[in-house]
């Protein structure tokens, strides 16, 4: 902490980045980062269907696929590539072809509705599109997607005629590289522009924070979203294996660990507590696993508790980051691991300030407020959203996260409690406003509100405050089955109460932490 800036830095790892002003595509910066000679294991396997990808094919599948796209699509620096596909072996080619052509990678959630969809393309507003054969009924009807399960698709993997492109790309580290949907800490999904810069950052911190032995690390978690993304390049920068799998019952996900001798699992909460609910946990403890990293929500410190003495020789490390702040701001180091309901210590480069949230001051060592962070793994911005971005942004470009936390003297971050309005439904980002709007459609409603209400597996569920037409006699059912139809369906409303008005401030702003403690009181009549 350093009193006279009032603002929180590290003193741990510092990670050497390269000249801002150097053009430099994060592909460029990751392959100067590769030995000479490939590994033999292979950098990924996916699990459902024991298809591997070696290191040698995938260089030669990413210089081919950029190559291809490249001559036979047109795509180049600037486009925008939006891609609708659960995690496979394609996807970490795609991405990094994209790349390396300067082209924007654009993630979408293959379980979102062809109205959200519709929303997200709006969003980002693509030149191309990439798909799977069961995805791609959700696009619209005018968009022909690339099928990446296509025989084109293989085809352009396979090409070996790589031609050189005519004009060199200049990539400069600013450029956007990716855009990733995020609410952030207020209103509807937003498009969050990542630039190569960011990548780069983040990946340099990962090299420096992580044991040097090798890892074979078991991603459940979908690819499109920044932990699976981020997991996918800092995979191929330290060339190790990625097992990809979906989420199924947890003893198939410890089977899955013992075939693959997983030693590092990527995790979210629910699948920590799902860990520590096993019968069969006890397996792991003999196993090559050395370190569960769990991210992307609050983990209890009584499940961390939990699964200590359920797996005494496996680490537990949490990690605590944002679609906009880069994939992880502060992360527990080996040695640090008893600091309960921590989140670890900031990264390199990564400022941070606690603010008081009355009088926006600057606060101190042990003091709540909320995390504003700034530092080279910081997003652009949301693309063409200047409202959104003043409001993410201060002026001094500290980016606001919507977290209440404190640092400790020892300079260990906690997350107290979440200012913004998203709600974490097993971690994936549910916007109220998104759901309040579905709502508002339905004649019987005059007024809704959605907040979390807690969760004992999945943290947070979205719960609807509703206001009836008088004379109405909708009932619970009807509502979560009328919202269940149009969206995504982890973004499902699982709770309604009726209330006779709506709380808001003079200015008409929904007083949502006020109905969030309403709802966890557990004083609501049914
Ligand atoms: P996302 O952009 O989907 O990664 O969501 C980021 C948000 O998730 C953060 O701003 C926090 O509110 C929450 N979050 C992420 N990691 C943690 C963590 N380890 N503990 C508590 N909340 C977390």
């Amino acid at each position: 902490y350093s009193p006279a800036t009032k603002t929180f830095h590290t003193l741990r790892f510092p990670v050497p980045l390269p000249p801002v002003s150097l053009p430099l595509a994060f592909t460029s910066y990751l392959f100067s980062l590769l030995p000479d000679r490939f590994p033999s294991h292979p950098a990924f396997i996916n699990a459902s269907t024991g298809a591997s990808l070696s290191y040698p094919n995938l260089v030669s599948q990413i210089h081919s696929l950029a190559s291809s796209l490249h001559s036979h699509l047109g795509i180049s620096k600037g486009h925008v590539a939006f891609i609708l596909s659960t995690s496979c072996l394609e996807i970490p080619i795609l991405y990094l072809s994209l790349l390396s052509l300067g082209a924007i990678v654009t993630p979408a959630n293959p379980a979102a509705t062809p109205s959200e969809l519709s929303r997200l393309i709006h969003l980002s507003s693509p030149t191309h599109f990439f798909a799977t054969s069961s995805s791609s009924s959700k696009l619209p009807l005018h968009v022909t997607p690339i099928l990446i399960d296509s025989p084109l698709f293989r085809s352009f993997l396979e090409s070996d005629s790589i031609s050189h492109l005519s004009d060199p790309i200049e990539i400069r580290q600013s450029d956007p590289a990716a855009i990733l949907f995020s609410s952030g800490t207020t209103g509807t999904t937003k498009a969050a522009a990542i630039s190569h810069r960011n990548i780069i950052a983040v990946i340099a911190v990962m090299r420096t924070i992580q044991p040097s032995e090798k890892e074979t690390t078991l991603l459940i978690g979908p690819m499109f979203h920044s932990m699976g993304f981020f997991a996918v390049m800092n995979n191929v920068m330290r060339q190790e294996t990625v097992v990809v799998a979906r989420p199924g019952p947890m003893s198939l996900t410890i089977s899955l660990a013992l075939k693959y001798k997983i030693s590092q699992m990527l995790a979210v909460p629910p699948l920590v507590i799902a860990l520590t609910q096993s019968d069969e946990a006890m397996r792991l403890e003999s196993s090559p696993l050395r370190r569960v990293i769990c991210g992307g929500a609050p983990l209890a410190p009584e499940v961390a508790k939990r699964f200590k003495a359920l797996l005494p020789n496996v680490e537990l490390s949490q990690g605590y980051g944002s679609t906009e702040a880069g994939l992880v701001s502060s992360m527990m180091g080996p040695e640090e691991c008893c600091r309960l309901g921590s989140v670890g210590k900031l990264h390199d480069k990564v400022e941070a300030k606690i603010m008081d949230l009355g009088t926006n001051q600057a606060l101190s060592v042990g003091q709540q407020g909320e995390l504003y962070v700034r530092g080279p793994a910081v997003m652009l911005g949301y693309v063409g959203d200047s409202e959104a971005n003043t409001l993410a942004f201060d002026s001094e470009g500290w980016l606001k996260t919507g977290d209440i936390c404190y640092f400790d003297e020892d300079g260990f971050l906690y997350i107290v409690d979440r200012l913004k309005e998203m709600i974490k439904y097993k971690a994936y980002q549910v916007a109220p406003v998104e759901l309040e709007q579905i709502l508002h459609s339905l004649p019987d409603i005059v007024e809704a509100a959605v907040v979390p209400y807690p969760h004992a597996v999945a943290g947070q569920i979205p719960m609807a405050f509703v206001v009836r037409r008088p004379g109405s006699n909708i009932n619970v059912d009807d509502i979560i089955e009328f919202v269940a139809k149009q969206v995504a369906p982890y973004k499902k409303i699982r709770k309604v109460a009726f209330i006779d008005a709506i709380p808001k401030t003079p200015s008409g702003k929904i007083l949502r932490r006020e109905l969030a403690s309403l709802a966890a009181s557990g004083s609501l009549s049914k």
